[in-house]
């Protein structure tokens, strides 16, 4: 079976996003044996970009540009996209698993009429693994046809690109497409704040699973029990509004290795964990016990977070005969 993989570079701000070199380390992981690389953009930073792509790898790359493709569109990148895949005929078009990565891998999949594996975090025995249900699942999937679309998790292969030898080649390509329907003015980047994540000894961490905004006092006052300590999230909390994304650990949110973090309510999706798992100490508290975060945390503690936390604010105000704080 011809093992030739095409890896679709995605990046921001004019910089290649690390989840590209982390799909060159799951491609050869893959026992990739020709990788090409396939960039757009618009000029002159796409060029910047697939030069140095070319360089850190090794590796051929196609760089697709267009005064259209200056901001990512999803209509675009499926139409150039279809176009250039068909001259290279790859075995597997492999995509960051990133919002326009899995934006854009569907519908490029329907186009080529092959199918689309999302998701994907590890390969075993040749079957490509993926979470379901907040990650008490793991599914194994194998294509259908020799060819298929794949997205990769974000942190689940590691990104940095070792490779020293000569560069690849650039291949520059403009594309005639037309511009998409819809127009974008540019984009601001939201205010954040420190938290103190740096200083922090201590981060006790909300996740959905306390259950209302008004529970994040509930997290407030355990973190306020440790003198260093910060209120981190999960993105589901930030996308609910009950924490500020200054709070998100994560993969698209802050990383952090405090000597000791507290999961509260938090699944273990691998997008949280590769944010936290180089914490020194982690106490999971949850209260489904097949939670996926239990095969990170040193310490499992199966209790729903509303009953447990009180007695535990409850238990250290009657020993240290100090009244517990911490609700601003
Ligand atoms: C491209 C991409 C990037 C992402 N980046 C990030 C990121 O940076 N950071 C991040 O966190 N996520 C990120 N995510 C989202 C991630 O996949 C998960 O959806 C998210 O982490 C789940 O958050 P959660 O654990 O709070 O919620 P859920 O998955 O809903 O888990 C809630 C948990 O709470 C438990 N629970 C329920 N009630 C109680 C109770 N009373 N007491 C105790 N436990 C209870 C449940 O058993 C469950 O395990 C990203 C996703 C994508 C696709």
């Amino acid at each position: 079976m011809k093992r030739s993989f095409n890896i679709i570079a995605l990046h921001c701000d004019g910089k290649i996003l690390p989840e590209t070199y982390e799909l060159f380390n799951f491609v050869r992981d893959m026992g990739g044996e020709t990788i090409t690389f396939i960039i757009l953009g618009s000029e002159p930073h796409v060029l910047m970009m697939a030069r140095e792509l070319a360089e850190k790898t090794g590796t051929d790359v196609i760089c697709a540009t267009s005064k259209y493709l200056e901001n990512y569109y999803a209509q675009g990148y499926r139409d150039v996209l279809k176009g250039l895949v068909s001259t290279t005929d790859p075995c597997f078009i492999c995509i960051p698993h990133t919002a326009s990565g899995y934006d854009f891998a569907p519908l490029l999949a329907a186009a080529l009429n092959i199918p689309c594996i999302t998701a994907i975090e590890d390969i075993q025995d040749s079957l490509f693994i993926r979470s379901m249900f907040g990650g008490r699942i793991r599914a194994q999937a194998r294509p259908s046809a020799p060819s298929a679309v794949l997205t990769v998790q974000p942190g689940a292969w590691e990104g940095s690109a070792d490779y020293s030898g000569p560069g690849g080649t650039v291949r520059i390509l403009p594309v005639d497409i037309p511009p998409g329907k819809t127009v974008i003015h540019g984009f601001k980047k939201s205010l954040s704040h420190d938290v103190g994540f740096c200083d922090a000894e201590v981060i006790v961490s909300a996740g959905r699973g306390i259950g209302s905004e008004q529970n994040v006092t509930l997290i407030k006052r355990l973190a306020a029990l440790f003198p260093r300590s910060a209120i981190g999230a999960t993105r589901a909390v930030c996308d609910l509004g009950w924490l500020g994304y200054r709070h998100q650990i994560g993969i698209t949110g802050n990383t952090v290795s405090p000597r000791l973090y507290i999961a509260c309510g938090i699944s273990g999706a691998v997008q949280h964990i590769s944010g936290m798992k180089n914490s020194r100490i982690i106490v999971a508290i949850n209260t489904d016990r097949h939670a996926a975060i239990f095969r990170t945390a040193t310490y499992c503690i199966v209790e729903d977070i509303k009953t447990f936390i009180p007695l535990v604010l409850e238990e250290y105000s009657r020993r240290s005969g100090n009244p517990v704080n911490g609700s601003s």
